[in-house]
Order: structure tokens, then sequence, then C-alpha cells
């Protein structure tokens, strides 16, 4: 099957994981930014994982050279932009892109100013490239509660304009996502479809957390949920979607392997599950690769790769129409 061809949707994307390394090295110039280099090349050995990368700590290290470029209209309209030319040249006919505006703010560039850069940036893009997205905003574990619900309101207030849902990101590990029910509520309450990333490098507990307590309907990654066989079941009763990010959970040592990974195992127990890229541009793929990954690895028969694209489609948090239309993209497929 060529999967370079085949139209995808990608759910589980990170803007700022996504930004191209000759694009930091131009930023890094034009906005006077300390980089270890400007050479793209060069760059690259301090933005990019080898292949061979199985430690979060050296995955995490990599952002860290490019942080400072996020606290600026430029950098967020321009990767956004980037963003949508790079999906539509893989055949991503529609993506949610999310980032943490929190992460993205200075004194004198506040969250809000973050989120109306980036929709910019994909308005154009959309115009431009001919792609769809969306745009989820990340709440996250190690802020303050107020800063987290300040999130969702931007959220709420920029649903017009192409903000789709929220997630909530950060070290699942030592920051529990129970201080930050009252943000959720708020987003329950708004109608804001929630994703929440657990199960990760956390317990199944996290995963059952954020379903059944602060009601997200998609959980990022999801990983452990393999230990859990009574979660398991009930999250597939409920129709909860997994999006899941093969190359990224190799990288970041959440599985040993790939073949260490429960995907095949969700996949067979019926359990929703989606194909993600997480950080692209980090880990040097596209989603091409992660479906060709996931098809030799996981022998995927043509019937699986449509029942992933389907229920990407069906976990989509645009509007019904949209996902009706992305639903339509599939169903022919054999
Ligand atoms: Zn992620």
């Amino acid at each position: 099957m060529n999967f370079k061809t085949l139209p995808k949707i990608d759910l589980h994307l990170h803007l700022d994981g996504a930004i191209r390394v000759a694009t930091i090295a131009a930023l890094g110039d034009e906005l006077g930014i300390k980089l270890p280099s400007y050479d793209p090349k060069e760059l690259a050995k301090h933005v990019q994982v080898n292949r061979d990368c199985r430690c979060l700590g050296d995955f995490l290290k990599r952002f860290e050279v490019f942080y400072p470029l996020l606290a600026f209209a430029r950098t967020q309209e321009r990767i956004a932009y980037e963003l949508c030319e790079d999906c539509a040249r893989d055949n991503v006919i529609y993506f949610e892109a999310r980032f943490a505006p929190a992460l993205c703010q200075s004194p004198m560039f506040t969250m809000e100013d973050a989120v109306l850069a980036a929709l910019e940036g994909f308005r154009r893009g959309q115009r431009d490239f001919g792609v769809r997205c969306g745009t989820i905003l990340c709440c996250y574990r190690s802020l303050s509660v107020p800063e987290n619900i300040e999130v969702v309101k931007l959220a709420h207030k920029y649903r017009d304009q192409g903000v789709v849902g929220i997630d909530l990101a950060g070290d699942e590990n030592h920051f529990s996502a129970m201080p930050h029910a009252e943000a959720f509520a708020l987003a329950r309450k708004l109608e804001i479809p929630i994703t929440i990333h657990a199960g990760e490098g956390g317990d199944s507990d996290h995963i059952r957390e954020a379903v059944f307590t602060h009601g997200a309907t998609r959980i990022g990654h999801g990983v452990s949920l393999q230990n859990d066989p009574e979660l398991l079941k009930a999250v597939r009763d409920r129709g909860t979607t997994f999006e899941i990010c093969l190359t990224s959970n190799l990288q970041t040592c959440t599985v040993p392997s790939i073949s260490a990974h429960p995907f095949r195992k969700f996949l067979d127990e019926q359990v929703r599950v989606t194909l993600n890229t997480d950080d692209p541009a980090i880990s040097n793929l596209t989603l091409t690769d992660e479906f060709a990954l996931a098809a030799r690895e996981f022998r995927l028969q043509p019937a699986e790769v449509r029942g992933l694209l389907l229920n990407a489609a069906h976990a989509a948090f645009g509007p019904a129409s949209l996902r009706h239309e992305l639903a339509g993209k599939f169903e022919h497929l054999p």
C-alpha cells in the first residue's frame, strides 16, 4: 500500500514539535536569539533525536534549544503556516495541532497573543495549501489552576476561529491532573472537547481519571492501558479514542521496542486507535513513515488501515459536518 498517496489524518501533533530545523535557524538569526548553530545541518544535531534515541530526557532537551523563539508572533505564525505546507505535502488532509500558550508567553507576549498568531498562520496555511486543520490548546500539569482556566477560556473565545479542543500535557508522573479538575469542569460546561496525555509513562489510573473524572473523549498515548484489562474493556465500550504515537513512544522509552508496543493488542481488542506523529520535527518523521512502520511491524491489513483512518475521522474535534466529510474520504478504501 502506498501510504504517501493515502489521504491521512493526524490528531496528535505538537506545533512546537513540528518546527522545521531551517526555520529555527532563520528565526534565531532574525530575532537575535542565541542558538548552538545557525547552520541547519549542524543545528539538526541539537534539535532532532537520532533514530536510536531511547531516553525521555534526551528527547525533551531538544525543545529547550528553541523555546526562546516561541514567544514571538512571527514564530507562531510561521510555524503554523509551514505545518500546513508540510502536512499537505504528506497528504495529511486534516490535522489537529496543539500547543501550550503558557509556554509561549513572555512579559511582552501574552497567551492570547500566541493563540492569535498561530491561528493566523493556520488560516493562511489552509488557504494556500488546501489542507484543513483545528487547533487544540494545551493546559499544562505543572501550571497553576488559574492559568489553566485561562487556557480553557481562550479555547472558548476562539472556537469560531479554529480552536477545536483542549488538552492536558506535561509530566504525568510528578503532576497529577486532579488539581485541574476545575479547568476541565469549565471545558465540559462550555462543551469544549477534551483530550488528555495519560498513560504515556504513567499508571493506567491516569487514563481512568482522564476519561471518567475529567471527561476526556480522547487519550494521548495511553500505552499503560495494556496493564489494565478492566479499564480496557470500559474505554472500549465507551468509545474513547487513543492517539497512538509509535516512534515517539520508542524514543522516549515508553516502550522498549516497537514490537513490544500494545498497538496490535489494542487493535485486536477493538479499542479505537489512531496513528499520529506527536513531534514530527524532533523525531524527523512524517505520518507516512508512521503508517509504514505500523504496517511493517504489526502486519496491518487494508481493512485495518481504513479502520484507523475512520477512527481518526470520527474522533476529530472539528464540527460534525467535517467529521462526516472526512469519513467519506475513507469509506471507499479497500
Ligand atoms: Zn504529545
